[in-house]
Formats: C-alpha cells, sequence, structure tokens
C-alpha cells in the first residue's frame, strides 16, 4: 500500500475530546474515527489489524472445535422474556427500537437467547451433543460511560461462543480446553505475558466464572494475583472464604489495575430450560442442554495491546496483528531514491511482505520517522541518499534504538521470517 494513496491522515496533536490513550494513538495514527462517545468507525489501517485478531481468535476456536455462524443483532423480545431478560431493571445496556406497527425490537448486548432458541431446531438428542457455536458479532450497550476508547464501545466487535453438552462432566472438559485457546489468543496479540486467569463471580451454575485480565495501568478492574501461584482473584469475590478454598494467603497477593479481555461461563439450565432446549439421553428421558458462554471484546483486546505495547512515540504492534510488516520510507525525492525505493517496494510485494510504502514526496523525514514510530509497524526501512551510499538500505525494528545497513537479499530474509 501507497502511503500517498491512503485516504487516511496522521494527526500530531492529540484529540481534545479523548481521555484515553488507545483512543488518542488511534485516532492520531488514522487507525479510527470517532462518530461519537463510544462508537468508532474503522479505517484502513485499524480494519487490518482487527481483521487479524479476528482471524488469530477464528483459528483457536476452530482448533477446539468451534463452528462459525453469524446472528443477525435484531432481537425478538418475546424471547428474551422467557428467561426475564428483556426487563430493562434486569439489564440495564439495552437498546431498544420498534418496528413501524410499533412491535418492539431490541439491539443484541449479547446472545444467549436466540442461539439457544434457534438450537431447539438442531438439537434433540445425545448424538447431537457435544456441540460449540460461535460468532463475530457487533453487539450494542447503552453503556453508562463511554470514555476509555474502544476498550468500551456502544457499539462493539465480541467473539462469543456457546457450548451445548450432556452434562456437567463434558461442560468441564470444552471448559478446560476453552482456557487454553484464549490463552493461546492472548498469546499470539502479544499479551501473553501479562494476561492471567482470574477466578470471578459465577452468578448461575458454578461458584466462579474465569475472566481473562490483561494488566495494564489504566484497567477498570481489580485483580489481586499470587505470582508464584499464578492465580488471580478478582476483587468482587475476594473475601476470606474465597482464599481458603483456592489455597491463596492475603500477604502473597499483590493488587493490580487491568482490563477484561475475555471471560468464561459455565450456565447450566440456566437458558436452555426456560427455552425447552431438551435432548434425549442415551436411556430415552429428556433433559435440558447444560450450557456455557465464552467472549472475547476482539475490539477491547486491540485498543488493549495499544494501552500495554506502546511508548511515547507511539504504538508497537506484535507481528502477527500489525496493519503491515514493513513501513518502507523513501526520505527526499531524489530520482536515485525514488527509484531504488520503488524497486524494493516491488520486490517486497513479490515476496507477499505487506508493506506501508511511505513515498509521499511533500513530506520531511522527519515527519515520516515520527509517522513510522506512531503507526508501529514491526519493521522501518529506509531508504535514502546516505543508506545508498552506506549500501544498502536502513532497517530497524521499532523497538530497537538504531538500525542497521541491509542489502536487498538480507531485508527479504529478514522480513520474510515468522517469529
Ligand atoms: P465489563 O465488565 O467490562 O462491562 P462484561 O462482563 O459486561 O464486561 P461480557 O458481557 O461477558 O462482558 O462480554 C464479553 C467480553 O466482551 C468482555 O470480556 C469484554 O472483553 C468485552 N466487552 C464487554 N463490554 C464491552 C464494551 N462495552 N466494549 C468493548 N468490549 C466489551
Ligand atoms: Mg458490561
Amino acid at each position: 500500500m501507497r502511503q500517498s494513496k491512503l485516504f487516511t491522515k496522521t494527526k500530531k496533536e492529540n484529540p481534545a475530546d479523548e481521555a484515553s490513550k488507545n483512543a488518542e494513538l488511534l485516532i492520531r495514527g488514522g487507525f479510527i474515527h470517532k462518530e461519537m462517545a463510544g462508537v468508532y468507525t474503522y479505517l484502513p489501517l485499524g480494519l487490518r489489524t482487527l481483521k487479524k485478531i479476528e482471524k488469530i481468535i477464528r483459528e483457536e476456536m476452530n482448533a477446539i472445535g468451534g463452528q462459525e455462524v453469524s446472528m443477525t443483532a435484531l432481537q425478538d423480545p418475546e424471547i428474551w422474556k422467557k428467561t426475564g431478560r428483556w426487563d430493562d431493571d434486569v439489564v440495564d445496556v439495552w437498546f431498544k427500537t420498534k418496528l413501524k406497527n410499533d412491535t418492539e425490537l431490541g439491539l443484541g448486548c449479547t446472545h444467549e437467547e436466540p442461539i439457544t432458541n434457534m438450537m431447539t431446531n438442531f438439537i434433540s438428542s445425545y448424538r447431537d451433543l457435544p456441540m460449540f457455536a460461535y460468532q463475530f458479532q457487533t453487539k450494542f450497550r447503552n453503556e453508562l460511560r463511554a470514555k476509555a476508547g474502544i476498550l468500551r464501545g456502544r457499539e462493539f466487535l465480541m467473539k462469543d461462543m456457546y457450548s451445548f453438552c450432556k452434562d456437567e462432566k463434558e461442560h468441564d472438559e470444552f471448559y478446560e480446553k476453552s482456557k487454553v485457546a484464549y490463552m493461546n489468543v492472548y498469546k499470539r496479540v502479544g499479551l501473553g505475558h501479562i494476561t492471567y486467569i482470574v477466578f470471578a463471580s459465577g452468578g448461575m451454575f458454578s461458584k466462579y466464572s474465569h475472566e481473562f485480565q490483561t494488566i495494564t495501568s489504566v484497567g477498570e478492574d481489580l485483580i489481586y494475583l499470587d505470582e508464584n501461584k499464578g492465580i488471580a482473584v478478582n476483587k468482587e469475590v475476594l473475601n476470606d472464604d474465597v482464599l481458603t478454598s483456592l489455597g491463596l494467603k492475603r500477604e502473597n497477593l499483590v493488587e493490580h489495575k487491568a482490563i477484561e479481555v475475555g471471560n468464561i461461563f459455565t450456565y447450566g439450565k440456566r437458558y436452555s430450560e426456560p427455552l425447552n432446549l431438551n435432548f434425549m439421553n442415551e436411556t430415552g428421558e429428556s433433559n435440558p442442554v447444560f450450557m456455557g458462554a465464552y467472549g472475547i471484546g476482539v475490539s477491547r483486546l486491540m485498543g488493549t495491546v495499544v494501552e500495554a505495547l506502546s511508548d511515547d512515540k507511539g504504538i508497537i504492534w506484535p507481528e502477527e496483528i500489525a496493519p503491515f510488516k514493513v513501513h518502507l520510507l523513501a526520505l527526499g525525492d531524489s530520482e536515485k531514491v525514488t527509484a531504488q525505493a520503488n524497486m524494493i517496494y516491488e520486490q517486497l510485494n513479490e515476496a507477499g511482505v505487506e508493506v506501508l510504502f511511505d513515498d509521499r514526496l511533500e513530506n520531511s523525514a522527519g515527519e515520516k520517522f515520527a509517522d513510522a514510530d506512531l503507526l508501529g509497524m514491526p519493521y522501518r526501512a529506509v531508504v535514502s541518499e546516505r543508506s545508498i551510499t552506506a549500501g544498502g538500505i536502513e532497517l530497524k525494528k521499532r523497538t530497537e534504538e538504531k538500525g542497521k545497513i541491509v542489502s536487498l537479499e538480507e531485508l527479504l530474509k529478514i522480513v520474510s521470517e515468522k517469529n
């Protein structure tokens, strides 16, 4: 992609109406555009990263047997009334609307009700179980506070998976697999070293649910971590009984602010019973399906990466989710530099390397360097009179202070490697 053709532009100044680092950097870099509080458009650069995160999650969900679907955002109140969750006093984030004939509809904030209802068409016997279905879907939530950029949207992208099992034992097996798949996702987006599985309030069937929390200074949640044991507890369930049951001591716990980047729940019959999702077991007896749910905030995860992995100059995208792997900069407008940079751009494209080419003629070297730091691609490759005289291209990782001169062959070799 040629930067001269990219319709988005970087900005030097932080937006005046944003308080969070993720929104500041993503807006300045032209990754997202703010429509209104909690509502953002994903621009070409930002969408590439969002799609890459989605791809990672899809691979990990498929690996544990997930089948992808895509459900509608429009919600039929009759289904939600059966579980008691249509009422605004019960679910306080509903956006509701009406058909022309005054029939009420909701905009989905989550999808337990419609998916359970739908599965009555497909599940009838123990032979149909276990089954796992997931989707990437836009959720709508009328959040009271939407001041944290894409960490808390009123419209946001979620991956939600639902499991349908015969009994608790079958459910537990999948639940444990999902924990591993989730941690794989966080590792692959570059947050594995600061993301923990945390005991949180369970509510319906189980004593606990599990949250995945990424430690950052801006998180809304407080978690208590025993670093030696690798066990963490959300503040909301922190009490003596819980500590005893988990074998933890208060004095070994360190408090951290963290962002909830996912959570998994055991529901049991909470939704299957009121919505009549039953199956016939081996002996011909009818039972409610044993359910669980597994959520990841895809857009929140992108915001969390920015919060956790940036410096004072800009974003530092991990390789697997960077919009482009290489940011190629042509400095100056001499014919020699232009010809050389164009040739390298073509070679990289031919080698299948994703490259953003700063071919803009009107920008200074300083502006181009500043943009490269702000946009945060893993590699910066500079072509200038000086680099050509020195024998090639100056290659620098975003995480390094200083670059080195490499030949075109070396460049191709280094950036083609999967790290
Ligand atoms: P929170 O406590 O942060 O409001 P939640 O408990 O309401 O989250 P769930 O309903 O379980 O979250 O949603 C699953 C996942 O979706 C969460 O773990 C989080 O990563 C993400 N998420 C929830 N609300 C938002 C939001 N308003 N904007 C972006 N992501 C969200
Ligand atoms: Mg919430």
